[in-house]
């Protein structure tokens, strides 16, 4: 309940529907009346413009994103035992998925959609990598890596905040060891009959992409006895996946260098014969058109490219370039092939991504079918009240 020296924020009338769904957001647009001055990362109690209480939140002065909402129930109070209360549920919930018993790496704390708006937590086998996005993540990091050591007292605890997206809360990047030992160069996962090297330090995102797992199995199934071109291949995760599941050759185009070389020592960890796979180096919108003009076919092509929308303004930019590389990659696909085409970008819809393909397949004068749909596995749920939190949307299309 809220006492005298609470500090609180009001919102403008009207302005409270989406809260009274759950929704975890309060833009700055929405906010009235600051009361009691918060700082950075302050709760502040959250009231409608009669002066109700709605719940608890962070506040974050310099954001769009003025407030997140920890708590719809008033009477709740956060502190460090709560905050550590919804770390140990988040993790409680993931021994029991699948993932737990197939994989050692998985995505612990997936942020809004644990009710921990800004916390991400990522298990590497013996090392547990965080990022806290927003000022109330940020906050409350002490107690979130307390409930991360009880949980798992011989992991080392590691934080990889050094991420754009804290810009925007006026929060400089950091990184570095947070609990236990450093952790080794190249972390080592299993995942299903699967082995990967994960560089926590240097590594996209918090090193790996976990919320491809479901869909590298997938693809898998798919693969066997299949030539495979695989873009954006980061450190090989698709690549390896379709070689064990039967690939009879594998070329993947990446830009980065260095991840290329970790996509080498994984295709070798996996002890996969160096004559199934190549690695182009090279920007996958020039070397589709060149594999193209060679007239080269492949029977399952995964395309997964990196975010590219990051504002409404990029949406139409992002859709050509969306477009440009479905349409290569339907030009590329042999008859029956199997194209997996994917956007992680949260602002891309799945019905115009839809479209997207679609269109794409019209100008490359092919026809397909979508055999299934794809999403981020069950470690990165989406949270009802916040379908923002579905980001990663694709196809397995198949070509007739
Ligand atoms: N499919 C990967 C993840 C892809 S992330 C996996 O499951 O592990 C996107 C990758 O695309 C990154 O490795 C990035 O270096 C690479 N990349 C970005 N732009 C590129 C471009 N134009 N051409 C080739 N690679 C690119």
């Amino acid at each position: 309940m809220m006492d005298a020296t609470q500090t609180a924020i009001a919102l403008k009338p009207g302005r409270d529907k989406s809260l009274r769904r759950l929704h975890p957001w309060i833009f700055e647009g929405g906010t009235g009346r600051v009361m009691g001055n918060p700082d950075k990362g302050d709760t502040v109690a959250v009231l409608a413009a009669d002066g109700s209480l709605l719940g608890w939140g962070a506040y974050s002065p310099k954001s769009q994103i003025r407030v997140r909402m920890w708590s719809f129930d008033p009477d709740d109070i956060i502190n460090a035992s709560w905050i550590g209360h919804r770390v140990t549920e988040a993790i409680a919930r993931r021994s029991t998925g699948i993932e737990a018993t197939t994989s050692t790496a998985c995505r612990l704390v997936a942020a809004e959609s644990d009710r921990l708006p800004g916390v991400i937590v990522d298990r590497y086998g013996e090392v547990l990598v965080c990022q806290f996005l927003s000022a109330g993540a940020e906050f409350w990091r002490s107690p979130v890596v307390q409930a991360l050591q009880d949980a798992f007292p011989n992991h080392s605890i590691y934080e990889r905040s050094d991420v754009d997206v804290r810009s925007k809360e006026k929060l400089p990047a950091r990184s570095g060891l947070l609990h236990g030992e450093e952790p080794p160069e190249l972390v080592s996962i299993q995942e299903g009959n699967l082995r990967f090297l994960v560089d926590v330090r240097h590594g996209h995102k918090t090193g790996f992409y976990l919320d491809q797992r479901e869909n590298r199995a997938i693809a898998s199934r798919h693969a066997h006895g299949r030539t495979v071109l695989n873009c954006f291949s980061y450190t090989g995760g698709f690549s390896v996946a379709a070689l064990a599941g039967g690939a009879t050759h594998v070329l993947n185009i990446e830009s980065s260098g260095t991840a290329i070389a970790l996509s080498e020592q994984n295709h070798q960890l996996n002890d996969i014969a160096a004559d199934r796979y190549t690695h182009q180096e090279g920007d996958v919108f020039q070397v589709l058109r060149q594999l193209r003009d060679q007239n080269q076919q492949f029977d399952l092509i995964v395309l997964d490219p990196p975010k590219f929308v990051d504002s409404q303004a990029s949406l139409q930019r992002a859709a050509r370039g969306y477009k440009d590389i479905n349409r290569l990659a339907f030009s590329l696909l042999r008859p029956k092939g199997l194209l997996m085409t994917f956007s992680c970008s949260g602002l891309m819809p799945t019905d115009l991504f839809q479209k997207i393909v679609a269109d794409a397949a019209l100008d490359a004068q092919r026809e397909a079918q979508i055999i299934q749909r794809l999403s981020q596995s069950a470690d990165h749920p989406t949270l009802l009240s916040f379908p923002e939190s579905t980001y990663l949307k694709g196809f397995v299309c198949q070509a007739l």
